[in-house]
């Protein structure tokens, strides 16, 4: 590796925004330089999104092996009730990680993105130096893209570290903790709290707000809600963890102080933009409160430097960082784009699970629409049936304009819901009005024939129900 590297575009991260970014770059002729502090694939592919969901997966199969090893409606009989070797989920799951890093690795080299490896820290706006593998190596570029992340956010009173987990440790545990306490009853709080529930762990939540996943209403999280309550997970609202010893969590309820025994603690109370340690400070880039601040083709206060991802603000979502670093390359590249998606969806891999794109009824009328709204229950849904789901309380809702049919938004709640998320956001992004999605023909037996549903009873004319 030369010690002065120059380049028309630098990214820095290389997590979904970045080696999009990187990718996109290269695909488009353009000399891209990638550089990453750890393993290609940032946060999402190796310590957040596909880690979880490899974990949910094999909790997924435990309990229902669970389920099959008792009374079961569905005739299978286990002669015991399975055993859990964790050494060995956590293997195949770093397995896929390490698939999915190979995976990034190729195709930055095939679309000719150089890759260094170490810390980057600015000492102006397109100059860095790295540090950390080899001999430092200066890099200018004309172009830099920040694609920096975020960061767990830590509770002063339960630094990590021992007992006390960050999602990154809680991936990577190589015993199932007997009794979890989960601070913050958002995203990864209840997708993790769920997996180690359904895993064996006995599972408290303490959530800080008078609700478990406050951005999504209450119709949406009822389901989420029962499957807690029915699990025997104890949820604790409006209230704040303070302080743990002696495996033991103190809890702050207003009023009053409880004890909740514990062996692990694992605090998931958001994440920060990851603004710190890498000269930011010598960009001369405005901020927008905790994040930087961008326009709405990424680009920040300081020319030819652009910002994606979790360091530029909610949501902070894989899907959002690719598709901001997919623009901003191609802008680089001289084509005309905005960031402007009709909608970003949203999915929370909970039991069940919930999707969101779009206006929710109560977002619409906020926003002064006289909208209709149209929910179809997967009770009324043959193939939800026949997976054993529609009985958890899940829907597909649809909420459109009165006036002129317009889609303004689709939710869903239910096993295997994440799925429709794809059909939802389509209809968003193509301006599909309610005739439309009742016109079109949906397969049999699917779990999508409720989103046709949902259109046919805003419609007024919904058939299976
Ligand atoms: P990141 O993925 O955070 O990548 C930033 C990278 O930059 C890191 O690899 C970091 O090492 C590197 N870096 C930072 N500064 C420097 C520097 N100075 N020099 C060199 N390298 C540097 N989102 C979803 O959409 N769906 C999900 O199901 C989902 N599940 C999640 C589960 C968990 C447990 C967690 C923690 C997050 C989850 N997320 C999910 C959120 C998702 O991971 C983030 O939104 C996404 O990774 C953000 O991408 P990014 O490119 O902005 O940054
Ligand atoms: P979150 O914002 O989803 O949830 C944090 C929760 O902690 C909130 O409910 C909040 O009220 C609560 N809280 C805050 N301070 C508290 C305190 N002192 N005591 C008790 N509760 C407290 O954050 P997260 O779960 O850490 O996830 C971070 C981000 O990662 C999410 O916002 C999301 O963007 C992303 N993520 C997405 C997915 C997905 O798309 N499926 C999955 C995991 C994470």
């Amino acid at each position: 590796m030369p010690n002065e590297i120059k380049t028309q575009v630098l990214v820095v991260g290389s997590g979904p925004g970045g080696y999009v970014a990187a990718i996109r770059a290269g695909q488009l002729g353009l000399d891209a330089t990638i550089v990453e502090s750890e393993r290609l694939g940032g946060t999402c592919l190796i310590r957040g999104c596909i880690p979880s969901k490899a974990l949910i997966h094999v909790a997924g199969k435990f309990e229902a092996m669970t389920h099959a090893a008792s009374e079961n409606p569905l005739g299978i009989k286990l002669s015991a009730p399975p055993s859990l070797d964790m050494g060995k989920t956590i293997a195949w799951k770093e397995g896929i990680v390490d698939k999915l890093n190979g995976g990034v690795t190729a195709l930055l080299k095939r679309a000719r993105a150089k890759t260094v490896a170490g810390w980057a820290a600015f000492s102006d706006a397109k100059t860095c130096i790295v540090t950390g593998v080899g001999e430092p190596v200066t890099i200018r570029a004309e172009h830099v893209i920040l694609a920096n992340g975020s960061l767990p956010v830590e509770l002063p009173g339960l630094p990590f570290g021992g007992d006390i987990l960050s999602s990154t440790d809680a991936l990577s545990l190589d015993e199932l903790p007997r009794r979890l306490v989960v601070v913050g009853g958002g995203y990864i709080g209840l997708e993790l709290g769920i997996a180690f529930r359904k895993l064996g762990a006995a599972v408290t939540v303490v959530e800080a707000l008078d609700r478990i996943l406050p951005i999504y209403d209450d119709q949406l999280t009822d389901p989420v809600r029962k499957w807690l309550a029915a699990a025997g997970v104890e949820v604790h609202l409006s209230a704040r963890a303070a302080s743990y010893a002696d495996k033991r969590l103190l809890v702050d309820m207003g009023v009053e102080r409880i004890e909740i025994p514990a062996d692990k603690v694992l605090v998931t109370v958001g994440r920060r933009p990851n603004t710190r340690n890498w000269g930011l400070e010598t960009m001369a880039v405005d901020m927008a409160g905790p994040f930087v601040k961008v326009d709405d083709q990424c680009r920040t206060s300081m020319k030819n430097v652009w910002a994606i991802g979790d360091l530029v603000g909610e949501p902070m979502l894989a899907h959002k960082a690719s598709a901001q670093g997919e623009m901003v390359a191609e802008i680089i590249a001289g084509k005309k784009r905005r960031f402007q998606p009709a909608a970003i969806p949203a999915v929370c891999f909970t039991e069940p699970e919930i999707v969101a794109v779009g206006l929710s009824p109560d977002e619409a009328k906020s926003a002064g629409v006289d909208a209709v709204t149209g929910v179809f229950p997967f009770s009324a849904n043959g193939r939800a049936l026949s997976m054993e789901g529609g009985v958890d309380g899940g829907f597909v809702r649809i909420v459109a304009r009165r006036d002129n049919g317009r889609v303004l938004g689709v939710q869903a709640v239910g096993a295997h819901v994440s799925e429709l998320s794809g059909e939802f956001v389509h209809a968003l992004e193509m301006g599909a009005v309610l005739d439309d999605v009742a016109g079109t023909i949906h397969c049999h037996p699917t779990l999508s024939e409720a989103f046709h549903e949902s259109a046919l009873r805003a419609l007024g004319h919904a058939i299976h129900i």
